[in-house]
């Protein structure tokens, strides 16, 4: 949003604001991130609640800058969509996390499936699919191993999304719908989607056991997808009572720090390899 004059409405002159200067900073910091290897990719472990056995992992971005420290995906993402930035980004994680893949393999580690986040404005260019195509084949990862991460949001406010998602569903990739809950969502388009996988909101599983309503919820999707043959992972499971309560309402997989934070590709090796 740009500020339409000096004296006119008070709220957001980014410009004129320390935050302004402080994002125009960080704007330029990132520019240059991928190419001064700042920029690398932590692995949280999706499992079986009731075996524990590993299914996959969702890679996830991080920033470490030389003077700012670890800056947060929630602070550069945002700017990143905002710049543009975001496909070269994109583009860099969806690489690493294939070539990652590779190396697991070749070190004695299967991990079944790697889930990769892709944000709208990926979707704009037109090229995605030949993008993801070119990475399987350079890196020699298998599609059906790689599993792409959609919000509800990108599917119903970005133009030609279902098009290139029915697209990436034809060269063998898996698509989830993250934070399934929390968008503003037409349940219809979950029937003309090739959607494998809805992912709970951990906003829903956060309070399972004191919020009756979050609980319903979580009950409410688990029946969804059994009911439309998805598989329903929650995200966020923090406690053994939220998955004894995943356990009990029939859904399997979770991903959390009960089972583990985000982990480095080394540790990622040390805690899985045999
Ligand atoms: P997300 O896709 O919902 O990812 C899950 C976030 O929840 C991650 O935060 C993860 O570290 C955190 N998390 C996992 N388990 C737990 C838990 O048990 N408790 C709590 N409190 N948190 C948990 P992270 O890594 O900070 O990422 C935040 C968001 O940034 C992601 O949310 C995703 O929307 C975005 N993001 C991360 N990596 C990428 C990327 O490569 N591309 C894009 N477009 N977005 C990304
Ligand atoms: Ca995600
Ligand atoms: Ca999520
Ligand atoms: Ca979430």
């Amino acid at each position: 949003a740009k500020a339409r004059g000096r004296n006119g409405f008070s709220f957001y002159a980014p410009s004129m604001t320390g935050e302004g200067v402080e994002r125009l900073r960080l704007e330029t910091f990132l520019r240059r991130s991928i190419e001064k290897d700042e920029i690398f990719l932590n692995y949280q472990p999706q499992v079986e609640i009731d075996t524990g056995r590993l299914i996959g992992v969702e890679a996830l971005v991080r920033w470490n800058h030389p003077e700012l420290g670890l800056i947060p995906p929630i602070r550069f993402i945002p700017l990143a969509e905002d710049t543009g930035f975001i496909n070269q980004l994109g583009k860099w994680v969806l690489h690493e996390a294939c070539r990652q893949m590779v190396r697991w393999q070749q070190a004695g580690l299967h991990v079944p499936k790697i889930a990769v986040n892709l944000s709208a404005k990926q979707f704009e260019r037109g090229s995605i699919v030949n993008m993801v195509a070119d990475i399987l084949s350079d890196t020699g990862l298998e599609p059906q191993r790689l599993q792409l991460e959609v919000t509800e949001s990108v599917i119903m406010n970005t133009g030609d999304a279902m098009v290139f998602i029915n697209d990436l569903h034809s060269i063998g990739v898996a698509l989830a719908i993250d934070d399934f809950g929390t968008g503003y969502s037409s349940l219809a388009y979950l029937k003309q989607l090739p959607v494998q996988t809805l992912k709970i909101d951990r906003s829903f599983i956060k309070d399972i056991s004191t919020d009756v309503n979050d609980e319903a919820i979580a009950i409410a999707i688990i029946q969804l997808g059994k009911s439309m043959n998805l598989s329903v992972i929650a995200e966020g499971v923090e406690t053994d009572e939220q998955a004894a309560f995943l356990l009990r309402h029939g859904c399997n997989l979770a991903q959390g720090y009960l089972y583990s934070r985000p982990l480095s590709s080394d540790d990622m090796l040390a805690r899985w390899q045999k």
